[in-house]
């Protein structure tokens, strides 16, 4: 939760606890309209502090699953270099490069340990 998350998520509880006293007040001089439209007001505002929060796990959430995806993208990276490395370092001659490695140079060493 950033900072300007909480400081609007604390506004909304501040203004949750003003509405629910005018709504007090206003059943305590008798106008049950302004009392429930308050109450409501009270309810919509504690609503939006609880959005507020899930909101916020959401982000939160989202943020180590993209942390987690670039992890396993990175390794994955890190295997496919390190196999065409391999690759590279086996590699003999031109030839053998060339034919996806069926065929040898007559001139290359392998061909001459293998055969
Ligand atoms: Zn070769």
């Amino acid at each position: 939760m950033t900072r300007t998350d909480r400081a609007l998520s604390w506004a909304y509880l501040l203004a949750s606890f003003l509405t629910l006293h005018c709504a007090v007040v206003s059943a305590r001089h008798g106008a049950p309209w302004y009392t429930a439209g308050l109450t409501a007001a009270t309810l919509l505002l504690i609503g939006a502090t609880v959005r507020e929060h899930q909101a916020a796990d959401e982000r939160r959430a989202t943020v180590v699953k993209t942390e987690r995806a670039a992890r396993l993208r990175a390794l994955d990276e890190q295997r496919a270099i390190r196999r065409t490395a391999d690759t590279l370092g086996h590699s003999c001659c031109e030839r053998w490069w060339t034919s996806c490695g069926t065929q040898h140079a007559s001139t290359c060493n392998s061909q001459r340990r293998t055969v």
